[in-house]
């Protein structure tokens, strides 16, 4: 057992406090040291109880929220004050009233929105995604709340290790699914890219050592090679009398480990592991001059490479980021990424919005240059959040939508500057200028060239959309936009069309019923719906209505039910609820798939296969609760997994093979290699004589001498599996087997 000195954690809890204070110091204005004071021992009385997972003190927590408000995004009284209470409306005795009424409604209204909302959900909704939407609700309001809940997460984050690893792994790939997009389109660089190697570091810390490792071992040799880089570039830039600071920083363990994963290569050959950065000190007229001055010096003494040139200080990113990139050749055939910025604009690449926000006003006093990509897209975000009245979930995904990292910058026929995420179509941009446009968008000319609704637009287009008056949106255009308002209102056009549809197929289900001397009740519906295999009867109706399902038959319906009582079962008109009248169902068409693999206290429950991974024995699974299929196993490498785990906790459950049985289960494999006579033979000798597995189906392609081959079989295990593939790998010529899913 641990003992705790209370009056040491006393002293401590103390340190810490004075320490905000202090980093506060310069932001205060009269008066502030006392409301903070007054919201720290206020939380700090709310918390006394309460310990973190690791033992410490709760107020720990709220007092390094507020600190990294402070220090790492450079907010001020309010925020600081609304860090160190977040947590006591949902975890303690204090409510929202006191809030208000001890700090007013602007600090309770940011509170409100970093509460979570508790209580009972719809099924099938997503906690999490409610709460998220929640929070943005409140973006309207005040940006400061999503900041605070960065911080917030950011010290969960660093704090992980003492979280039992479902845990750490549901919290992980939330930050890496919604916050860590989150922070970079808010242009806070520095926590993003922190927020992403949490994320490996948790979920895959044995990469996460052997890159963080490689970067310490080559510091000393790179160290060396910056020096001698820099230094020509250093004594000129004296000479002409510039005031700087140089830095060459290696680039973050996440983004190098996400360059290795595509570009499928090892450490080694990641050419910028890190990239050298050129901070000036100029006045903010000069800036745009200075730093291309400073281009043409570093030009000057390397041969820069003419389409790795990036301008974000004409253009500036969405998310506020003003820099100039180049690539440069370096003396030793090196390639090495040079970024060319001022102190102001360092200061909103690293801090982000908070600093953005500072020069602005400052620049706002002066005159100001109009709206920035930033409040643009908050403006966004809010008109988003207006048309959104569909669930959380559906929300979320285009909220995220909205978060990706490039833009495209277009220009309409006028020549106005639109700019759109990367992967924009036309149809987007028909979208983007009226909902009207894109709902009667045809094509458009993109420089002239006449080009398809799903054309993808690229920087300096210009684009002209052609519309026409019959054109009505259909269920595949939501595959040819990439924005959320064309999404948004396509769904609604769709929604509006399929609700007529339902309404089409009841009327023409009431007619048939009635043909048929049947009644038209919910019972009735019911069992149709089971009997069709649809969801929801407004699913049935909509087939019927879409002619999905031929409404002639419902006559079979009609006979089954005859069928099933001349064998004088228990009658299915008995049989009321539907989950029993499903089950009669499957009795009568035969058995389905599999027994029970699963495993800890979960005993015998249905489940499904999920389709997208294929899992077998053997694989890492988990189970996931789904609205109307029951159980279903994916593997935890399963390309959707991230998102079921982050927006889903809640519904995960944990699954595992108890053991081998001798079931069997669909893999995939491909095969490589040099062709020959008899090769397909061997191959195929090798599946069905030597391991008895039963093979599904075989699909080879030979061209020029290459024979490539993918398997599809039922076995039995990832061990059975693997000896197969050894042995397969054994065959004559081939040289590759893997498998896929
Ligand atoms: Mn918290």
């Amino acid at each position: 057992m641990i003992q705790i000195d209370l009056e040491e954690e006393r002293k401590e809890i103390l340190k810490r406090y004075r320490k905000l204070l202090k980093m506060a110091k310069p932001l205060l204005k009269e008066g502030d040291a006392r409301i903070i004071k007054k919201a720290f021992s206020i939380s700090n009385d709310a918390h006394k109880e309460m310990r973190r997972k690791s033992g410490e003190p709760y107020i720990y927590h709220p007092l390094e929220v507020a600190m990294i408000c402070v220090e790492e995004i450079g907010l001020g009284t309010t925020s600081i004050v609304a860090a160190l209470l977040h947590d006591v409306v949902e975890d303690t005795d204090w409510e929202l009233e006191d809030i208000e009424r001890e700090f007013g409604h602007k600090v309770a209204t940011i509170i409100d929105g970093l509460t979570k909302i508790s209580g009972v959900f719809e099924y099938g909704s997503s906690q999490q995604a409610e709460n998220f939407r929640k929070m943005l609700l409140t973006l309207s309001d005040d940006v400061r709340v999503i900041l605070i809940k960065l911080a917030d997460r950011l010290n969960n984050m660093r704090t992980l290790d003492s979280m039992p690893r479902h845990k750490q792994l549901k919290i992980a790939s939330e930050t890496m699914y919604l916050y860590a997009p989150l922070a970079h389109r808010l242009g806070l660089y520095a926590i993003k890219s922190e927020l992403e190697d949490l994320y490996l570091k948790f979920t895959d810390s044995e990469t996460y050592r052997f890159i963080a490792n490689k970067i310490n071992e080559t510091r000393i040799s790179r160290n060396r090679f910056i020096k001698t880089f820099i230094a020509p570039i250093e004594e000129e830039l004296e000479s002409q009398g510039f005031r700087f600071t140089i830095k060459g920083r290696p680039k973050s363990v996440f983004s190098i480990y996400n360059k290795m994963k595509k570009q499928n290569i090892p450490f080694e050959e990641v050419y910028d592991l890190f990239a050298i950065r050129i901070i000036i000190d100029s006045e903010i007229d000069n800036e745009k001059a200075d730093c291309w001055q400073v281009y043409s010096i570093v030009t000057d003494f390397y041969r820069p490479n003419p389409d790795r040139l990036r301008d974000w200080i004409s253009t500036p990113r969405a998310n506020g980021y003003e820099s100039l990139h180049t690539t440069v050749m370096s003396n030793t055939g090196q390639w090495v990424e040079v970024q060319i910025r001022t102190v102001r604009m360092d200061d909103i690449a690293e801090r982000g919005y908070a600093a953005h926000w500072k020069y602005k006003e400052k620049d706002a006093a002066q005159g100001g240059k109009g709206p920035s990509g930033l409040d643009e897209w908050i403006t966004q975000v809010r008109s988003l959040l207006e048309s959104n009245d569909g669930n959380a979930i559906e929300f979320m995904d285009d909220f995220r939508g909205n978060l990706f990292h490039d833009e495209v910058f277009v220009f309409t026929p006028k020549g106005e500057l639109k700019v759109l995420p990367h992967g924009a179509t036309a149809l987007d941009f028909a979208f983007e200028i009226h909902t009207e446009v894109g709902a009667k968008c045809i094509g458009a000319k993109v420089n002239t060239r006449l080009v398809p609704i799903n054309h993808k637009l690229k920087n300096g287009d210009q684009v002209e959309i052609l519309t026409s008056a019959k054109q009505r949106p259909t269920e595949d255009w939501l595959n040819s936009v990439v924005t959320s308002r064309a999404k948004a209102k396509i769904k609604d056009a769709l929604k509006e069309e399929k609700r007529s549809t339902i309404l089409d197929g009841k009327e023409i289900v009431q007619r048939k019923l009635k043909q048929m001397k049947m009644d038209f009740n919910s019972e009735i519906v019911e069992q149709l719906r089971a009997y069709f295999e649809t969801k929801t009867p407004n699913e049935f109706y909509y087939k019927i209505g879409k002619g999905i399902i031929d409404p002639t038959s419902i006559k079979s319906f009609k006979d089954f039910k005859e069928q099933k009582r001349q064998k004088s079962k228990p009658s299915l008109d008995k049989v009321k609820d539907e989950s029993s009248f499903t089950k009669e169902i499957k009795n009568l068409k035969g058995p389905e798939h599999d027994q029970l693999l699963i495993g800890e206290d979960m005993d015998v429950v249905d489940y499904i296969l999920a389709k997208c991974c294929n899992p077998i024995p053997g694989d890492d699974v988990f189970g996931f609760v789904t609205v109307n299929e029951g159980i279903k196993i994916h593997r935890t490498s399963c390309p959707n997994a991230l998102e079921l785990l982050s927006n889903h906790g809640n519904r995960v459950i944990k699954a595992r093979w108890t053991s081998q049985q001798q079931i069997a289960f669909l893999a995939g494999l491909r095969i490589v290699g040099t062709d020959r006579v008899g090769l397909i033979n061997d191959v195929t000798k090798v599946i069905s004589n030597e391991l008895k597995v039963n093979m599904r189906s075989i699909t080879v392609d030979s061209d020029s001498g290459i024979f490539e081959g993918t398997i599809k079989l039922y076995v039995h295990s990832t061990q059975h599996l693997e000896k197969l593939m050894s042995n397969l790998s054994k065959v004559e010529g081939i040289i590759k087997v893997a498998r896929f899913d």
